[in-house]
């Protein structure tokens, strides 16, 4: 057998155990950080397919690594596994078959490894939605585990047509928080230092700033703390916000400029005012048109057809954390023929129907097959190193 004989056969023929594990790990929704039962299933199923596991990585515990290296040299690749679910709702987002294709994929992969050269790992990224403690991809490049990667690969499940890698804006979850000081709201109003105010300045403050703003820029928050009594002048006041926009540089700018809101609304009403992240920020998706080119090849070649992005307004993914460092591929395979919401109660089912589980052998296969590739063809390799070092570039011109 050849070599993508050999990943594909693979593929296929695991592909039930994996279809088992996506809908075990649908059946157990957990939320961003807690996906005690997802980081367990998925980690276990790589050790029994032979790779070095650690659980309980870059400072987040439901994180892992997955590891096998050839003991011929070769290009180091990532498949970014994702088992999130969405508080409330359960998976609605579809990561269940996202983690189980990243395994898979990798487990096809490592079929052929010694003979082919380099070293396949998976790493499993949890908190993907935000949440308590936030995105985990950030502290995986932060804490150097992208260092010796060449490429990272994923797949999400989508709905319509297969489609191509597509951009996400960055994005800043930042806490802003006024202190003030409390005293009888009708008694002794003069005395008190409302911080509540402060905070509604600014929320009003970051609307009169929207006219001026540029169409990719998303400025959206809620008040969690809006004081306790209102007989007394609240002391203490806090609200959660994303800001979003485009590129890291436009990001930037538009974080000063909300800052600079903080402390005018504190000027203003005598509170101490701050705005800090609470979380890792979530840096925009870098394309590597070549390699996405690659992943069409593959997906051809398997005979399926992609389709590029289409234009609109764009979420926030922390595979663009990973898309800045290394050359990264998240393509869109459809789990329902028809258009569905992100988000929903529609696309929870589609993530445990049979349609959609045929996600998880897709996946596997396009993604082994173009990481196969990666290894086999060196040129190819660093032409998307190459493409990849330019767009990462290009984004600051903007
Ligand atoms: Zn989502
Ligand atoms: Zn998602």
């Amino acid at each position: 057998m050849g070599l993508r004989e050999t990943v594909i056969s693979y593929a296929e023929k695991q592909a039930a155990v994996y279809q088992q594990i996506a809908l075990d790990i649908h059946a157990h929704p957990e939320v961003s950080n807690y996906e005690f039962f997802a980081c367990k299933t998925l980690s276990d199923q790589m050790v029994r397919e032979g790779f070095q596991v650690q659980v309980d990585v870059a400072g987040h515990r439901t994180a892992f690594t997955a590891a096998y290296r050839s003991a011929k040299p070769g290009p180091v690749l990532v498949y970014l596994a994702e088992y999130d679910a969405l508080a409330g709702l359960g998976h609605g987002c579809g990561h269940n078959l996202f983690g189980a294709g990243s395994c898979l994929a990798a487990s096809a992969l490592k079929q052929v490894m010694d003979e082919v050269g380099g070293e396949v790992r998976v790493y499993g990224t949890p908190g993907e939605e935000g949440g308590e403690n936030g995105s985990s991809k950030g502290s995986f490049v932060r804490e150097g585990f992208l260092k010796d990667v060449d490429a990272a690969l994923c797949a999400h499940p989508g709905s319509g047509p297969h489609t191509l890698s597509d951009t996400c804006i960055a994005c800043a979850p930042v806490d802003i928080e006024f202190w003030g000081r409390a005293a009888h709201a009708a008694g002794a109003p003069e005395k008190g230092i409302n911080a509540l105010d402060g905070l509604i300045l600014t929320y009003n403050g970051i609307n009169a700033l929207r006219q001026h703003l540029t169409s990719d820029v998303r400025i959206h928050g809620i008040i969690v703390n809006g004081g306790d009594a209102p007989n007394t002048v609240p002391e203490y006041a806090k609200a959660k916000f994303y800001i979003r926009a485009a590129t890291a540089p436009r990001l930037e700018e538009v974080y000063q400029k909300v800052e600079r809101i903080v402390q005018g609304a504190a000027l203003m009403t005598g509170a101490k005012g701050r705005m800090q992240p609470y979380q890792n920020r979530v840096e925009n998706m870098v394309l590597t048109r070549s390699f996405d080119a690659l992943f069409a090849r593959e997906m051809a070649a398997l005979g399926e057809a992609v389709e590029e992005p289409k234009p609109g307004p764009k979420g926030s993914s922390d595979v663009g954390n990973i898309s800045q460092v290394v050359p990264t591929i998240q393509p869109n395979l459809s789990i329902s023929p028809e258009k569905l919401a992100g988000h929903s109660e529609d696309f929870k089912a589609a993530a445990c129907s049979a349609y959609g589980l045929r996600f998880v052998p897709l996946a596997a296969k396009s993604l082994a097959l173009t990481g196969l590739d990666l290894i086999l063809e060196p040129d190819t390799l660093a032409r998307i190193k190459a493409d990849h070092k330019a767009a990462v570039a290009a984004q600051n011109d903007e």
